[in-house]
Protein backbone atom coordinates (compact mmCIF):
# COMPACT_ATOMS: atom_id res chain seq x y z
CA UNK A 1 0.00 0.00 0.00
CA UNK A 2 1.14 3.42 -1.04
CA UNK A 3 1.77 5.84 1.83
CA UNK A 4 -0.27 8.81 0.99
CA UNK A 5 -0.45 11.77 3.60
CA UNK A 6 -2.42 15.22 3.02
CA UNK A 7 -3.06 18.64 3.65
CA UNK A 8 -6.26 19.62 3.95
CA UNK A 9 -6.39 23.43 4.91
CA UNK A 10 -9.12 25.58 4.51
CA UNK A 11 -9.10 28.61 2.21
CA UNK A 12 -10.24 31.51 4.81
CA UNK A 13 -7.25 33.46 4.74
CA UNK A 14 -3.42 33.16 4.47
CA UNK A 15 -1.09 30.14 5.03
CA UNK A 16 -0.39 30.12 9.07
CA UNK A 17 3.29 28.77 10.38
CA UNK A 18 1.07 25.97 11.91
CA UNK A 19 -0.47 24.85 9.12
CA UNK A 20 2.70 25.16 7.01
CA UNK A 21 4.26 22.91 10.17
CA UNK A 22 2.20 20.02 9.78
CA UNK A 23 1.77 20.01 6.34
CA UNK A 24 5.88 19.77 6.53
CA UNK A 25 5.39 16.85 8.70
CA UNK A 26 2.86 15.48 6.63
CA UNK A 27 5.16 16.15 3.24
CA UNK A 28 8.35 14.88 5.56
CA UNK A 29 6.23 11.65 6.55
CA UNK A 30 5.49 10.67 2.77
CA UNK A 31 8.70 11.27 1.29
CA UNK A 32 10.30 9.10 3.62
CA UNK A 33 7.83 6.16 2.64
CA UNK A 34 8.36 6.82 -1.10
CA UNK A 35 4.50 7.38 -0.73
CA UNK A 36 2.61 10.52 -2.17
CA UNK A 37 1.83 13.70 -0.75
CA UNK A 38 -1.41 15.13 -1.72
CA UNK A 39 -2.99 18.98 -1.19
CA UNK A 40 -6.83 18.63 -0.43
CA UNK A 41 -8.56 22.29 -0.63
CA UNK A 42 -11.75 22.17 2.13
CA UNK A 43 -13.38 24.85 0.61
CA UNK A 44 -17.28 23.64 1.17
CA UNK A 45 -17.60 26.73 3.55
CA UNK A 46 -18.70 29.09 0.58
CA UNK A 47 -18.95 32.52 2.75
CA UNK A 48 -15.97 31.95 4.30
CA UNK A 49 -13.78 30.35 1.17
CA UNK A 50 -12.06 32.62 -1.40
CA UNK A 51 -9.93 33.03 -4.69
CA UNK A 52 -7.44 34.68 -2.79
CA UNK A 53 -6.75 32.34 -0.06
CA UNK A 54 -6.56 29.71 -2.41
CA UNK A 55 -4.02 31.18 -4.12
CA UNK A 56 -2.45 32.14 -0.81
CA UNK A 57 -2.01 28.35 -0.03
CA UNK A 58 -0.69 27.46 -3.25
CA UNK A 59 2.04 30.19 -3.33
CA UNK A 60 2.90 29.40 0.27
CA UNK A 61 3.18 25.68 -0.45
CA UNK A 62 5.22 26.80 -3.48
CA UNK A 63 7.79 29.30 -2.13
CA UNK A 64 8.10 26.45 0.95
CA UNK A 65 8.61 23.79 -1.56
CA UNK A 66 6.45 21.71 -0.37
CA UNK A 67 4.94 20.44 -3.52
CA UNK A 68 1.89 17.80 -3.83
CA UNK A 69 2.61 14.99 -6.04
CA UNK A 70 -0.80 15.32 -7.64
CA UNK A 71 -3.33 18.40 -8.40
CA UNK A 72 -5.16 19.94 -5.67
CA UNK A 73 -8.04 17.99 -4.61
CA UNK A 74 -11.57 20.70 -4.21
CA UNK A 75 -13.58 19.44 -1.64
CA UNK A 76 -16.50 21.53 -3.16
CA UNK A 77 -16.28 19.78 -6.36
CA UNK A 78 -16.66 16.74 -4.29
CA UNK A 79 -19.99 17.02 -3.04
CA UNK A 80 -22.48 14.79 -5.08
CA UNK A 81 -20.02 11.77 -3.87
CA UNK A 82 -20.30 13.21 -0.11
CA UNK A 83 -24.06 13.21 -0.68
CA UNK A 84 -24.23 9.61 -2.26
CA UNK A 85 -22.14 8.21 0.81
CA UNK A 86 -24.94 9.94 3.16
CA UNK A 87 -27.73 8.49 1.04
CA UNK A 88 -25.85 4.69 1.49
CA UNK A 89 -26.08 5.50 5.71
CA UNK A 90 -29.42 6.14 5.55
CA UNK A 91 -30.33 3.05 3.04
CA UNK A 92 -28.17 0.90 5.68
CA UNK A 93 -29.88 2.35 8.40
CA UNK A 94 -26.82 3.57 10.22
CA UNK A 95 -28.46 7.47 10.04
CA UNK A 96 -31.60 8.40 10.41
CA UNK A 97 -33.28 12.03 9.59
CA UNK A 98 -33.93 14.53 12.13
CA UNK A 99 -36.98 16.83 12.43
CA UNK A 100 -36.29 18.04 16.02
CA UNK A 101 -37.08 22.01 15.81
CA UNK A 102 -34.81 24.43 17.42
CA UNK A 103 -36.94 24.67 20.64
CA UNK A 104 -36.75 21.33 21.29
CA UNK A 105 -33.14 20.76 20.67
CA UNK A 106 -33.06 24.06 23.24
CA UNK A 107 -35.37 22.18 25.32
CA UNK A 108 -32.96 19.08 25.77
CA UNK A 109 -29.72 21.04 26.06
CA UNK A 110 -31.69 22.99 28.96
CA UNK A 111 -32.69 19.82 30.33
CA UNK A 112 -29.28 18.26 30.70
CA UNK A 113 -27.97 21.32 31.74
CA UNK A 114 -30.77 21.26 34.91
CA UNK A 115 -29.59 17.49 35.50
CA UNK A 116 -25.74 18.47 35.81
CA UNK A 117 -25.56 16.21 32.16
CA UNK A 118 -23.45 16.93 28.88
CA UNK A 119 -25.76 18.42 26.44
CA UNK A 120 -26.31 15.69 24.08
CA UNK A 121 -29.10 15.11 21.78
CA UNK A 122 -31.22 12.38 23.18
CA UNK A 123 -31.62 10.24 20.33
CA UNK A 124 -35.50 10.81 20.09
CA UNK A 125 -35.46 10.87 16.24
CA UNK A 126 -34.00 7.39 15.71
CA UNK A 127 -37.17 6.17 16.69
CA UNK A 128 -39.55 8.23 14.59
CA UNK A 129 -41.01 6.36 11.57
CA UNK A 130 -43.09 9.38 9.85
CA UNK A 131 -41.51 12.29 8.56
CA UNK A 132 -42.84 15.94 10.06
CA UNK A 133 -44.57 17.57 7.45
CA UNK A 134 -43.20 21.01 6.31
CA UNK A 135 -39.66 20.16 8.07
CA UNK A 136 -36.55 19.81 6.02
CA UNK A 137 -34.84 17.06 8.27
CA UNK A 138 -31.11 16.97 8.90
CA UNK A 139 -29.11 13.73 8.66
CA UNK A 140 -28.02 12.16 12.19
CA UNK A 141 -24.91 9.24 12.28
CA UNK A 142 -26.08 6.60 14.43
CA UNK A 143 -23.26 6.36 16.82
CA UNK A 144 -22.21 3.09 18.46
CA UNK A 145 -23.19 4.06 22.23
CA UNK A 146 -21.17 1.56 23.69
CA UNK A 147 -17.69 1.12 23.91
CA UNK A 148 -14.67 3.22 23.26
CA UNK A 149 -13.37 5.03 20.12
CA UNK A 150 -9.60 4.78 20.30
CA UNK A 151 -6.39 4.95 17.92
CA UNK A 152 -2.44 4.54 18.18
CA UNK A 153 -1.78 7.96 17.54
CA UNK A 154 1.39 8.41 15.42
CA UNK A 155 2.75 11.55 18.01
CA UNK A 156 0.14 11.30 21.11
CA UNK A 157 0.28 7.34 21.69
CA UNK A 158 -2.92 5.80 22.19
CA UNK A 159 -6.25 7.70 22.65
CA UNK A 160 -9.35 6.79 23.83
CA UNK A 161 -12.79 8.12 23.61
CA UNK A 162 -15.35 6.88 25.54
CA UNK A 163 -18.46 6.03 22.93
CA UNK A 164 -21.24 7.40 25.39
CA UNK A 165 -19.67 10.71 25.25
CA UNK A 166 -20.23 11.05 21.72
CA UNK A 167 -23.85 11.57 20.47
CA UNK A 168 -25.65 11.30 17.38
CA UNK A 169 -23.46 13.57 14.65
CA UNK A 170 -25.27 16.10 12.77
CA UNK A 171 -24.00 14.75 8.89
CA UNK A 172 -25.98 16.72 6.73
CA UNK A 173 -27.71 20.12 7.01
CA UNK A 174 -31.51 20.26 6.33
CA UNK A 175 -30.18 21.92 3.02
CA UNK A 176 -28.76 18.64 2.06
CA UNK A 177 -25.15 19.96 2.23
CA UNK A 178 -23.34 17.05 4.25
CA UNK A 179 -21.33 18.44 7.16
CA UNK A 180 -17.50 18.76 7.99
CA UNK A 181 -16.06 15.97 9.33
CA UNK A 182 -18.39 13.63 7.37
CA UNK A 183 -16.29 15.01 4.24
CA UNK A 184 -13.25 14.80 5.66
CA UNK A 185 -13.88 11.15 5.96
CA UNK A 186 -15.03 11.20 2.36
CA UNK A 187 -12.49 12.73 1.19
CA UNK A 188 -9.59 10.57 3.16
CA UNK A 189 -11.32 7.86 2.01
CA UNK A 190 -11.61 8.30 -1.42
CA UNK A 191 -8.20 9.74 -2.08
CA UNK A 192 -6.47 7.05 -0.27
CA UNK A 193 -5.10 8.68 2.98
CA UNK A 194 -3.24 6.41 4.76
CA UNK A 195 -1.45 8.99 7.16
CA UNK A 196 -3.28 11.56 8.23
CA UNK A 197 -0.98 14.09 10.00
CA UNK A 198 -2.69 17.25 11.50
CA UNK A 199 -2.98 19.52 14.21
CA UNK A 200 -4.20 18.49 17.66
CA UNK A 201 -7.04 20.88 17.50
CA UNK A 202 -8.77 18.27 15.68
CA UNK A 203 -8.26 15.68 17.59
CA UNK A 204 -12.28 15.74 18.96
CA UNK A 205 -12.81 15.06 15.87
CA UNK A 206 -11.63 11.89 14.97
CA UNK A 207 -13.15 9.57 17.07
CA UNK A 208 -16.38 10.89 15.04
CA UNK A 209 -14.50 10.42 12.22
CA UNK A 210 -13.37 7.01 12.59
CA UNK A 211 -16.56 5.89 13.74
CA UNK A 212 -18.09 7.14 10.35
CA UNK A 213 -15.00 5.45 8.90
CA UNK A 214 -16.06 1.76 10.13
CA UNK A 215 -19.79 2.44 9.22
CA UNK A 216 -19.34 3.09 6.15
CA UNK A 217 -17.07 -0.47 5.82
CA UNK A 218 -13.45 0.82 5.87
CA UNK A 219 -10.28 0.91 7.93
CA UNK A 220 -9.39 4.51 9.05
CA UNK A 221 -5.89 5.89 8.32
CA UNK A 222 -2.73 5.74 10.75
CA UNK A 223 -3.48 9.62 12.72
CA UNK A 224 -0.64 11.97 14.03
CA UNK A 225 -1.86 14.89 15.49
CA UNK A 226 0.36 17.46 16.20
CA UNK A 227 0.58 19.87 19.31
CA UNK A 228 -0.03 23.91 18.47
CA UNK A 229 2.44 26.66 18.30
CA UNK A 230 2.02 28.68 20.91
CA UNK A 231 3.26 31.83 21.78
CA UNK A 232 5.72 33.34 24.17
CA UNK A 233 3.07 33.69 26.42
CA UNK A 234 1.17 30.47 26.21
CA UNK A 235 -1.70 31.53 24.10
CA UNK A 236 -2.14 29.91 20.62
CA UNK A 237 -0.23 31.93 18.28
CA UNK A 238 -1.48 34.24 16.74
CA UNK A 239 -1.16 37.42 14.94
CA UNK A 240 -0.31 39.93 17.84
CA UNK A 241 2.70 37.65 18.49
CA UNK A 242 3.93 38.75 15.05
CA UNK A 243 3.51 37.54 11.39
CA UNK A 244 1.84 34.14 11.16
CA UNK A 245 1.15 33.74 7.03
CA UNK A 246 4.15 31.98 5.91
CA UNK A 247 4.40 35.06 3.32
CA UNK A 248 4.84 37.63 5.33
CA UNK A 249 7.97 35.78 6.39
CA UNK A 250 9.33 35.60 2.79
CA UNK A 251 8.37 39.52 2.48
CA UNK A 252 10.75 40.07 5.59
CA UNK A 253 13.73 38.15 3.79
CA UNK A 254 13.24 34.62 5.40
CA UNK A 255 14.58 31.86 3.06
CA UNK A 256 12.05 29.31 2.75
CA UNK A 257 14.91 26.18 4.14
CA UNK A 258 15.17 28.46 7.29
CA UNK A 259 11.14 28.85 7.87
CA UNK A 260 11.33 25.03 7.85
CA UNK A 261 14.40 24.39 9.76
CA UNK A 262 12.63 26.23 12.68
CA UNK A 263 9.21 24.71 12.04
CA UNK A 264 10.43 21.46 12.39
CA UNK A 265 12.59 22.03 15.43
CA UNK A 266 9.80 23.54 16.62
CA UNK A 267 8.97 19.83 18.90
CA UNK A 268 11.25 17.68 17.61
CA UNK A 269 15.36 17.45 17.57
CA UNK A 270 17.92 15.02 16.73
CA UNK A 271 20.67 15.64 19.17
CA UNK A 272 22.37 19.18 19.21
CA UNK A 273 21.77 19.91 15.75
CA UNK A 274 19.99 22.83 15.14
CA UNK A 275 20.12 23.67 11.35
CA UNK A 276 19.41 20.79 8.66
CA UNK A 277 18.71 21.51 4.95
CA UNK A 278 15.82 19.47 3.68
CA UNK A 279 18.22 16.84 2.39
CA UNK A 280 19.10 16.15 6.12
CA UNK A 281 15.19 16.53 7.72
CA UNK A 282 14.27 14.04 5.69
CA UNK A 283 17.44 11.75 6.98
CA UNK A 284 16.76 12.27 10.13
CA UNK A 285 12.81 13.43 11.30
CA UNK A 286 10.63 11.21 12.89
CA UNK A 287 7.26 11.86 13.09
CA UNK A 288 6.82 9.49 16.42
CA UNK A 289 9.78 11.51 18.16
CA UNK A 290 7.18 14.70 18.08
CA UNK A 291 6.95 15.97 21.39
CA UNK A 292 3.15 15.71 23.20
CA UNK A 293 3.73 19.01 24.60
CA UNK A 294 3.31 22.49 23.13
CA UNK A 295 6.35 24.53 21.16
CA UNK A 296 6.72 28.18 21.74
CA UNK A 297 7.48 30.41 18.87
CA UNK A 298 10.71 32.60 19.19
CA UNK A 299 11.47 34.83 16.52
CA UNK A 300 14.89 35.63 17.42
CA UNK A 301 15.98 31.69 17.08
CA UNK A 302 13.73 32.20 13.65
CA UNK A 303 16.09 34.91 12.46
CA UNK A 304 19.08 33.13 14.13
CA UNK A 305 18.23 30.07 12.09
CA UNK A 306 18.10 31.96 8.53
CA UNK A 307 21.25 33.50 9.14
CA UNK A 308 22.50 30.09 9.67
CA UNK A 309 20.80 28.88 6.60
CA UNK A 310 22.36 32.13 4.38
CA UNK A 311 25.37 31.62 5.55
CA UNK A 312 25.77 28.10 5.06
CA UNK A 313 23.77 27.81 1.72
CA UNK A 314 24.90 26.94 -1.60
CA UNK A 315 25.15 30.86 -3.16
CA UNK A 316 23.51 30.06 -6.25
CA UNK A 317 20.77 28.82 -4.57
CA UNK A 318 20.36 31.84 -2.48
CA UNK A 319 20.16 33.94 -5.57
CA UNK A 320 17.18 32.31 -6.31
CA UNK A 321 15.44 33.51 -3.32
CA UNK A 322 16.99 37.18 -3.23
CA UNK A 323 15.98 37.73 -7.11
CA UNK A 324 12.59 38.58 -5.80
CA UNK A 325 13.67 41.24 -3.48
CA UNK A 326 16.05 42.61 -6.10
CA UNK A 327 13.26 42.80 -8.36
CA UNK A 328 10.97 44.31 -5.88
CA UNK A 329 13.31 46.74 -5.37
CA UNK A 330 13.96 47.37 -8.87
CA UNK A 331 17.04 46.10 -8.85
CA UNK A 332 18.83 45.64 -12.37
CA UNK A 333 21.65 43.39 -12.22
CA UNK A 334 22.79 44.06 -15.78
CA UNK A 335 26.14 45.67 -15.73
CA UNK A 336 27.34 45.45 -11.93
CA UNK A 337 28.97 42.96 -10.24
CA UNK A 338 28.40 39.25 -10.06
CA UNK A 339 25.35 38.70 -7.39
CA UNK A 340 27.07 35.69 -6.50
CA UNK A 341 29.72 37.59 -5.18
CA UNK A 342 27.71 39.62 -3.25
CA UNK A 343 25.81 37.35 -1.56
CA UNK A 344 29.67 35.79 -0.65
CA UNK A 345 30.54 39.45 0.96
CA UNK A 346 27.83 40.46 2.58
CA UNK A 347 26.17 37.34 3.67
CA UNK A 348 27.86 37.41 6.95
CA UNK A 349 26.79 40.68 8.46
CA UNK A 350 23.01 40.04 6.92
CA UNK A 351 20.50 38.38 8.74
CA UNK A 352 17.64 38.38 6.47
CA UNK A 353 17.35 39.18 2.57
CA UNK A 354 15.84 41.99 3.19
CA UNK A 355 18.55 43.57 5.00
CA UNK A 356 20.85 41.86 1.92
CA UNK A 357 18.99 43.93 -0.38
CA UNK A 358 19.07 47.41 1.65
CA UNK A 359 22.90 47.18 2.24
CA UNK A 360 23.83 46.19 -2.11
CA UNK A 361 21.04 48.25 -3.65
CA UNK A 362 24.48 50.30 -4.32
CA UNK A 363 26.28 47.68 -5.94
CA UNK A 364 24.00 48.18 -9.22
CA UNK A 365 22.38 51.82 -8.83
CA UNK A 366 24.69 54.78 -7.61
CA UNK A 367 22.97 56.28 -4.77
CA UNK A 368 20.44 59.12 -5.73
CA UNK A 369 21.84 61.49 -2.47
CA UNK A 370 23.77 60.89 1.05
CA UNK A 371 22.78 60.04 4.04
CA UNK A 372 22.92 63.65 5.96
CA UNK A 373 24.47 61.99 9.01
CA UNK A 374 27.01 60.10 7.52
CA UNK A 375 27.74 63.06 5.35
CA UNK A 376 28.24 65.36 8.75
CA UNK A 377 30.91 62.86 10.06
CA UNK A 378 32.90 62.10 7.15
CA UNK A 379 32.47 64.27 4.71
CA UNK A 380 34.65 66.91 6.13
CA UNK A 381 37.90 68.11 7.08
CA UNK A 382 40.48 66.25 4.94
CA UNK A 383 38.21 64.02 3.49
CA UNK A 384 37.48 66.00 -0.16
CA UNK A 385 41.24 66.29 -0.60
CA UNK A 386 41.83 62.48 0.36
CA UNK A 387 38.77 61.55 -2.21
CA UNK A 388 40.68 63.73 -4.86
CA UNK A 389 43.81 61.34 -4.16
CA UNK A 390 42.03 58.31 -4.23
CA UNK A 391 40.53 59.08 -7.65
CA UNK A 392 43.60 59.88 -8.86
CA UNK A 393 45.71 57.12 -7.93
CA UNK A 394 42.86 54.37 -8.60
CA UNK A 395 42.23 56.31 -12.32
CA UNK A 396 46.21 54.70 -12.20
CA UNK A 397 45.75 51.84 -11.31
CA UNK A 398 45.79 48.58 -14.14
CA UNK A 399 45.33 45.84 -11.78
CA UNK A 400 41.53 46.58 -9.79
CA UNK A 401 42.22 43.96 -7.13
CA UNK A 402 41.60 43.80 -3.38
CA UNK A 403 45.51 44.15 -2.76
CA UNK A 404 46.21 47.00 -5.08
CA UNK A 405 43.16 48.57 -3.55
CA UNK A 406 44.29 48.01 -0.15
CA UNK A 407 47.28 49.14 -0.95
CA UNK A 408 46.55 52.91 -2.10
CA UNK A 409 43.76 53.01 0.45
CA UNK A 410 46.88 52.76 3.10
CA UNK A 411 49.12 54.87 1.28
CA UNK A 412 46.82 57.74 1.38
CA UNK A 413 45.81 57.33 4.95
CA UNK A 414 50.25 56.90 5.80
CA UNK A 415 51.01 60.37 3.82
CA UNK A 416 48.27 62.27 4.98
CA UNK A 417 48.59 60.98 8.41
CA UNK A 418 44.85 59.66 8.73
CA UNK A 419 43.80 56.30 10.60
CA UNK A 420 42.47 53.66 7.83
CA UNK A 421 38.61 54.86 8.68
CA UNK A 422 39.14 58.46 7.84
CA UNK A 423 40.41 57.63 4.16
CA UNK A 424 37.58 54.32 4.26
CA UNK A 425 34.85 55.80 5.48
CA UNK A 426 34.58 58.71 3.37
CA UNK A 427 35.23 56.15 0.22
CA UNK A 428 31.93 54.47 1.45
CA UNK A 429 29.87 57.21 1.93
CA UNK A 430 31.18 58.69 -1.95
CA UNK A 431 30.16 54.72 -3.61
CA UNK A 432 26.92 54.23 -1.15
CA UNK A 433 25.57 56.97 0.11
CA UNK A 434 26.22 56.10 3.89
CA UNK A 435 29.13 54.48 5.77
CA UNK A 436 28.25 50.70 5.87
CA UNK A 437 29.51 48.04 3.83
CA UNK A 438 31.82 44.95 3.36
CA UNK A 439 35.53 45.62 3.90
CA UNK A 440 36.76 48.36 1.58
CA UNK A 441 38.71 46.40 -0.87
CA UNK A 442 36.51 43.60 -1.80
CA UNK A 443 33.57 46.49 -2.28
CA UNK A 444 35.40 47.84 -4.63
CA UNK A 445 36.97 45.07 -6.36
CA UNK A 446 32.88 44.25 -6.72
CA UNK A 447 31.82 47.62 -7.96
CA UNK A 448 34.21 47.84 -10.41
CA UNK A 449 37.41 50.88 -11.29
CA UNK A 450 34.90 52.73 -13.73
CA UNK A 451 31.94 53.55 -10.90
CA UNK A 452 34.48 53.44 -8.44
CA UNK A 453 35.58 56.35 -9.90
CA UNK A 454 32.89 58.01 -11.26
CA UNK A 455 30.81 58.22 -7.53
CA UNK A 456 34.21 59.69 -5.84
CA UNK A 457 34.37 62.03 -8.42
CA UNK A 458 30.49 62.49 -8.23
CA UNK A 459 30.96 63.17 -4.15
CA UNK A 460 34.03 65.67 -5.10
CA UNK A 461 31.34 67.42 -6.77
CA UNK A 462 28.33 67.75 -4.20
CA UNK A 463 31.51 68.64 -1.78
CA UNK A 464 32.46 70.91 -3.88
CA UNK A 465 29.09 72.18 -4.04
CA UNK A 466 28.27 72.41 -0.75
CA UNK A 467 31.42 74.08 0.41
CA UNK A 468 30.06 76.82 -2.22
CA UNK A 469 26.62 76.86 -0.40
N1 LIG B 1 -9.48 21.93 7.03
C1 LIG B 1 -9.04 21.69 8.36
C2 LIG B 1 -8.32 22.90 8.90
O1 LIG B 1 -7.90 23.74 8.13
C3 LIG B 1 -8.10 20.52 8.46
C4 LIG B 1 -8.80 19.23 8.38
C5 LIG B 1 -7.91 18.04 8.64
O2 LIG B 1 -6.69 18.15 8.59
O3 LIG B 1 -8.49 16.99 8.86
O4 LIG B 1 -8.17 23.01 10.09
Amino acid sequence: MTVTTRFAPSPTGYLHIGGARTALYSWLYAKQQGGQFVLRIEDTDRERSTEESVQAILDGMRWLGLDADQDPVFQSQRIERHKELIDQLLAEDKAYHCYCSKDELDAMREKARADGKKPMYDERCRKRTEPVPGVDPVVRFKSPGRGKTAWDDLIKGRVAFANKELDDLIIARSDGSPTYNFVVVVDDLDMGITHCIRGDDHVNNTPRQIQIMEALGRTPPTYGHAPMILGSDGARLSKRHGAVSVMAYRDEGYLPEALLNYLVRLGWSHGDQEIFTPEEMLEHFKVEQVQKGAGAFNPSKLAWTNHQHLQTMDPARVLQHWQWHLDKAGVDLAGGPDPIAVIKSQRERCKTLVEMTEKSVFFWAPPSDYVEKAVKKWLKGDAQAVLEDLHTQFLALDDWQPESIQAVVNGIAESRELGLGKVAQPIRVAISGDAVSPPIDETLTLLGQEQTLTRIAKCVEFMKARADA
